[in-house]
């Protein structure tokens, strides 16, 4: 959990994210330094995505190429091994965003019923 910080305010907001985020890549789970991060919209801009910060992550170049303008679920429910750091590593976007994800993936996931 994000510590909240009262005077945060002369530093760049891309800065805050990495710091909050551990300079760690919430996709594929690895750490960079900060010039190899971008600041990802999990929701994308162009999908009613807003700049608040729960829709920032820290996100490294390889994987905002690969999500490019995907919405995170169908990103996510595709790759579950990257759902797997997104979940354990994003904790600061909003409950629901995570919960869409979570939901992407169970309709992705849920087995055939058998009979
Ligand atoms: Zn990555």
């Amino acid at each position: 959990m994000g510590r909240p910080r009262k005077n945060g305010d002369d530093r760049s907001r891309r800065d805050r994210i990495f710091e909050r985020d551990g300079y760690r890549c919430v996709y594929c789970g690895t750490v960079f330094p900060a010039e190899e991060l971008t600041l990802d919209h999990v929701q994308p801009r162009v999908r009613g995505g807003d700049r608040s910060d729960g829709n920032l992550v820290a996100c490294c170049r390889r994987c905002n190429v690969e999500k490019a303008g995907a919405p995170v679920w169908a990103f996510l429910a595709r790759r579950p091994d990257l759902r797997a750091n997104f979940l354990r590593y994003a904790t600061a976007v909003w409950p629901r965003i995570r919960r869409a994800v979570l939901q992407a993936a169970e309709r992705r996931d849920s087995p055939v019923a058998e009979r």
